[in-house]
């Protein structure tokens, strides 16, 4: 596995389809995950190799790259939840109100906007994990829903619905924090809890993934 694997799309995202490299300028390229683990799930690489070297725990102690990695994860956290919305918006429930009055073409003629359905964006995490596989800082965006088949593992799982994902609004991470000394913790190892309703699978990942396509059927729903 090579670990320096995301240098490439920060170096040259033009020799990249734009299947796989979503945006590119200056400071970021932001790509499609080659094995998401759930159903929308980008990274978004910081371009400055002074950066992108760095653990992104100490890059993130750097103000002005805090403030500009928040400000591209809200982008794309809400570029998340419009895929979320295209591909679910039909079957949710908190969405046929407002489909209704888009049907009716009720639109309220006072300038008030649609009813606002289902607030996707509640829907998308985004965040770092303590201990990252890959050498090039990269911040995920991703929908809880973990249903996927690429999701193969007790840790693909864990990684991303443990205290090893560090959501972006946590930075910067207080000196004493345990995270930034992983591993004792023993996140990845810990129960397999479903994300939705809190079941304790052990480590049965197996009965696990079922469980998580059962919920995966409500989630859409809500
Ligand atoms: P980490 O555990 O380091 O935070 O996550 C690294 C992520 O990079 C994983 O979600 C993995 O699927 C993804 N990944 C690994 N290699 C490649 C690659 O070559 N291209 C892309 N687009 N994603 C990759
Ligand atoms: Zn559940």
């Amino acid at each position: 596995r090579d670990r320096d694997g995301l240098a490439a799309y920060t170096k040259d995202p033009a020799a990249f389809p734009p299947t796989v490299v979503l945006h590119a300028d200056d400071n970021w390229v932001v790509i499609h995950d080659m094995f998401p683990k759930a159903i929308v799930h980008l990274l978004l690489l910081p371009r400055n190799p002074a950066i992108n070297s760095q653990h992104p725990f100490d890059a993130l102690f750097d103000p002005d790259f805090l403030a500009s990695a928040k400000a591209e994860a809200s982008k794309w956290r809400n570029f998340a939840a419009s895929e979320l919305r295209h591909l679910f918006g039909s079957e949710s429930a908190m969405e046929s109100t407002r489909r209704a009055a888009l049907e009716a073409e009720e639109l309220p003629s006072d300038g008030a906007s649609l009813p606002p359905g289902r607030d996707w964006a509640q829907e998308v995490r985004v965040g770092i994990h303590a201990h990252p596989s890959m050498n090039h800082l990269h911040i995920h965006v991703i929908s809880q829903d973990m249903y996927s088949e690429k999701m193969k593992h007790r840790k693909h799982y864990n990684s991303f619905k443990t205290p090893f994902f560090v959501d972006i609004d946590e930075f910067p991470l207080a000196d004493d924090d345990k995270r930034r000394h992983p591993g004792r913790e023993g996140y990845l190892q810990s129960d397999l809890k479903c994300w939705r309703c809190g079941k304790n699978f052990g480590n049965a990942f197996a009965r696990l993934k079922d469980h998580i396509a059962e919920e995966f059927v409500e989630w859409k729903k809500e």
